[in-house]
Order: C-alpha cells, then structure tokens, then sequence
C-alpha cells in the first residue's frame, strides 16, 4: 500500500514504558500515528503515517459541538512463539464495523484494505512498542472525525481518519478477577431507532454518569436494560453479556440497541464448535433472575476486546445481591479465555482464520 511515511526524528521518538507489569490501559501512545483526510469535493486524501502530534483543530469543528464521531478497538498480539511475528485478530471485521458505524453517523467510508494496511504500516514502524510479557498487547484505536468548522447542525464536508496505538497490560495480571454489576433502573444507554449499533461517542457519554453512581456503591459495571421497557437485558458496560443458563448459553441478539461485538461473535463460534447449546434471544432481567433462585443460572460473563471474557460474581438489582458461580469464574468463562488468548497469542491452532499475521522488517524477538 502507498503511504506517506515520515519517521519520527531520535528527538522525536519518546522512551519505551520500562515496566510492562504497571502498563494499564489507555494512557501510553507508540511513537507513530496514522492520518487521512478527506473533503466532499475531494474525496480521501493521501495516507499519512507521522509522528505522533497533537490535533491542529478549530475549536468550531463539527464533532465537538455535535458528536459526528465514530472508533474501533482491536489489539496487536506478540507471537507467543515466534516473537518477530505480530498477530493481529479479525482486524477486517473491525474495518467493516467502522464503515457500518461511518454510515450510521453519516461520515465517508474507509476502503478496509488502507484500514488494515495503516495498521500494518503503523506495527512495521513501532514493532519495539508491542510489549512480551504474557497478557501484553498493542492497543489499536481507529478513530475518524468531523473537523469541517461550522456552528450549526449539518453533517460534515470535511472529516479526520486516525489511528493512534498504544502498549497494553494484561487484563488479570492474578488470575480472573469477578465483577460486581448492578442493573441500570434509571437510565438507558441507547434507544431504538438510536446509536447503540454504532461505535460513537454518544453511547459512551450517555453511560458515564450510571457508571460513576454505580462505582460510588461498589460496584464495577452497569448491566443496562432495554430503553422501552427496562426488562429486557442489552450489554454490560461497554461488553456484549451471555448467560449460561441450564447448560444453554443465551445471549441477546446485535441489532439496533446492541453492538455486533466481534469477542462475542468468536465466542459464539467456538461454542458451536464444542458441540454447547446456543441461543441467541431477547431475555428479561425477571428471566435471569427466575434461573438464579431456581439453581440453573451456571455462569454470567461479558465479553469484549478490553478483557476478552470478564466473569460476573454479583448482579444486584433493587437493593438485592445475588451471587453467581459462587462469586467466582465459571469452567465455560475460563475455557473460553483460554482458547480466546491461545488463538490470538498463536499459541492454540486458529481454525477459524482470524489471524493475520504480520511480520515487520527488522524486527528482533
Ligand atoms: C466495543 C464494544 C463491544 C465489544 O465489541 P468487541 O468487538 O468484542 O470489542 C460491546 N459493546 C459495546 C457497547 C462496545 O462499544
């Protein structure tokens, strides 16, 4: 692919994280990023990989006054035994997740083969920032803007494709870790008819202030309910949920409200393939909690890029807390997990093809 590349200068580059084991997550960037601009008249622009700057934007931009704004998430993996080759998982799908949110938000689509090659063009240049340690990745964060400056509701002439990436800690550095959610009663996430297929800024806005209520009780997560009703069960935070339910793992199916995650469509995949019951309906919170004080509410756990499987040990809804897989990890989470991170570490065969792999020239093990 034909890009633009300017190195960044020695000055330029910035020192590595030292320390893999206190990465966290969101707040470390790789020395290089991507960028493309594109016009109505003009169409995109040339692709760009650059030093990693700040953002020359009118403060009269589209996006911060009308949130005409998508992303994606997806990770860089460190091959577990071939350390020169960097692994990245369903990297496609995102693209084609972000062209589905572009036309939701009415912003241009990306050809999925520059999406992709930027992401190969941005590893080749910052492979030394993909961390080794066991659970470590490279986060990758496509992100695409309205910068036409204007001060009125339009949609944009002028728009700002990104990709940032970033060094990632492992998720459970000590093993699982539980959560502890707790239904959202007051508040909705997205609507029919609204943004909750899209990857947009607004669903996380909407969810801001139902999580921070929802930390200040001790509790990690909100499981929100359908916006109509509050009785049918959507996500939980920012994850798609599945509950194991009498042997049969269920899950609300993608669609106006839910977001088609791609964690979530591998695990449903791999359940298949070991032969486990699936059943991809709408289920109520009354539902779920029938199971729980009939015994047949085995496990309960999100899934999502960030964590790859986040169990559940508490779900509380008004007033009362009740206690999953004994708090714990359930066997299905934890065998998911494993096959999951196998699969992208290319430790664990991948049948499925969700891996492609990249080799950046020059790189060191
Ligand atoms: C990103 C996201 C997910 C998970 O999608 P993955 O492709 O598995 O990372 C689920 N729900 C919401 C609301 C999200 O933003």
């Amino acid at each position: 692919m034909d890009f633009r590349i300017e190195p960044a200068t020695p000055e330029q580059r910035r020192p590595k994280p030292a320390d893999e084991s206190s990465l966290g997550f969101g707040r470390i960037y790789s020395d290089h990023m991507f960028t493309m601009r594109w016009t109505s008249d003009g169409g995109w622009g040339e692709p760009t990989v650059a030093p990693f700057s700040n953002l020359d934007l009118s403060p009269a931009s589209l996006v911060l006054h009308y949130g005409q704004t998508i992303f994606e998430g997806l990770k860089a993996y460190r091959n577990r035994g071939r350390p020169r080759t960097v692994n990245l998982f369903r990297a496609a799908d995102n693209a084609a997740r972000f062209n589905s949110s572009a036309v939701r938000l009415d912003l241009p689509e990306v050809d999925p083969d520059v999406f992709v090659g930027a992401i190969e063009a941005l590893l080749e240049l910052d492979h030394e920032w993909i961390p080794r340690s066991h659970g470590t990745s490279l986060y990758v964060r496509p992100t695409m803007i309205a910068t036409e400056p204007y001060i009125g509701l339009k949609s944009t002439h002028e728009a700002l494709f990104f990709i940032i990436t970033g060094p990632v800690g492992a998720y459970y550095p000590e093993g699982f870790n539980p959560v502890k959610i707790t239904v959202a009663e007051r508040y909705s996430r997205a609507g029919p008819g609204g943004l909750g297929a899209a990857k947009t800024a607004a669903n996380y806005a909407a969810s801001l202030k139902a999580e921070k209520e929802a930390l200040g009780r001790g509790f990690t997560q909100v499981l929100w309910l359908d916006a109509a009703e509050h009785r049918y069960i959507e996500e939980v935070g920012s994850m798609n949920i599945l509950f194991r339910i009498d042997g049969t793992v269920i899950t609300p199916p993608a669609g106006d409200t839910i977001l088609a995650g791609i964690t979530k469509d591998s695990v449903l995949k791999l359940l298949a393939s070991w032969d486990i019951p699936v059943a991809e309906e709408r289920l109520t919170i009354d539902d779920v909690l029938r199971a729980q004080e009939n015994g047949t509410l085995e496990e309960v756990f999100g899934a999502g890029t960030a964590a790859v499987i986040s169990p559940v040990g508490a779900l509380e809804y008004r007033g009362q807390t009740h206690h999953i897989a004994n708090g714990g990890t359930g066997p299905l989470a934890e065998r998911l997990f494993d096959e999951l991170i196998g699969i992208q570490y290319g430790a664990k065969p991948d049948p499925f093809g969700w891996i492609r792999e990249v080799a950046p020239t020059g790189a060191s093990g």
